[in-house]
């Protein structure tokens, strides 16, 4: 159980001997995988279980350690594995041909087994935080929900997909009634904590893993509903809406209602491809702008397309 959860480290080397040297090494805190060819090699790199780093010998036949890493920096599935060269060339030449294939480290036969499992070490702890730095981009940093520039990236990806496939797609923007107010009142603090809170809230919403919540801006949200007609758009919008208001956070000078409320413009389209996205947005926008109008804690929503 325990070692499926250990980083994946593909041995690459067409002598027996080298591939079992290496994965003794490594099989204590890793799960080796051996490959004796380079064709082999890309066949676990391409797998639904790519490997976490690859050790890659240089000379094989048939195919040699510089062909392998040339396909994976060229495929935007593999470019990311980092790949350690583990050779008997031992120019500086050769080094440095290697680096400027695009491999992370360089690691000459025969090798001190300890500095290869320190290196490898490393390396996995470069791809680990560069992992966490990436999610960390993507994420709001008061209420730990996806940002806008996550949104903008979903957003693009789902309308294609949903005018590919031609389903429909719903889109509902969020706005915290009379926040001005609340936070003029309570404070910013607490307009802080009421954020997290609404955010959370939210969140609970969603259920498949398609849907996106994100945080706009300031004390406005977006939801991206892939698949969604506007049947199912109204009754998600409509269960949000309620979701807030049952946070029952008291807002004594809102006008909408006696407690933290917000309002929502949903729009629906039904893909014919003649409308374009900013339409769409700007569509969600007016909707939003009429729940305001028309006295807040409220949805408005609207179908686009055929
Ligand atoms: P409406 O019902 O028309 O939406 O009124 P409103 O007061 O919510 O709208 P307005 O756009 O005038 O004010 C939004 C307020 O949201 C302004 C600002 O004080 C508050 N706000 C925006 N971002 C934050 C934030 O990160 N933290 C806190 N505490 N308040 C925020
Ligand atoms: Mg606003
Ligand atoms: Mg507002």
């Amino acid at each position: 159980m325990h070692e499926n959860k250990n980083p994946r480290i593909l041995i690459v080397d067409d002598e027996i001997m080298n591939l079992k040297v290496l994965a003794d090494l490594l099989k204590e805190e890793y799960t080796p995988v051996l490959a004796g060819s380079g064709e082999q090699a890309l066949k676990h790199a391409f797998s639904d279980f790519p490997p976490d780093l690859i050790l890659l010998d240089v000379m094989m036949p048939h195919m040699g350690g510089y062909e392998v890493i040339r396909i994976l920096k060229h495929n935007d599935k593999t470019n990311n594995i980092p790949v350690i060269f583990v050779t008997a060339l031992n120019s500086i030449e050769d080094e440095e041909h290697g680096f400027m294939l695009g491999a992370v480290d360089y690691i000459i036969k025969p090798f001190s087994p300890p500095i290869v499992k320190m290196r490898v070490r490393n390396h996995l702890r470069i791809v680990h935080q560069y992992k966490l730095l990436d999610q960390l981009a993507y994420l709001d940093g008061l209420t730990e929900i996806s940002n806008r520039r996550r949104f903008e990236e979903v957003f693009q990806k789902e309308w294609a997909r949903s005018a590919r496939n031609r389903t429909p797609f719903s889109l509902a923007m969020i706005d915290v009634d009379f926040f001005k107010q609340y936070n003029d009142h309570y404070g910013h603090a607490k307009g802080d904590l009421t954020l997290q809170k609404i955010a959370k809230a939210l969140n609970s919403i969603l259920r498949r893993p398609g849907d996106l919540i994100a945080r706009y801006g300031g004390e406005e949200f977006v939801m991206v509903l892939p698949e969604t007609d506007a049947a199912a758009g109204g009754i998600i919008a409509n269960r949000t809406r309620q979701a807030v208001i049952d946070l029952n956070i008291p807002h004594e000078f809102s006008q909408a209602a006696n407690r933290i409320s917000i309002s929502i413009g949903l729009a629906t389209i039904d893909m014919d491809g003649k409308i374009s996205p900013q339409t769409f947005l700007e569509t969600t926008d007016q909707n939003l702008y009429q729940a305001k109008q028309s006295g807040r804690n409220r949805v408005i929503c609207s179908v686009l397309g055929r």
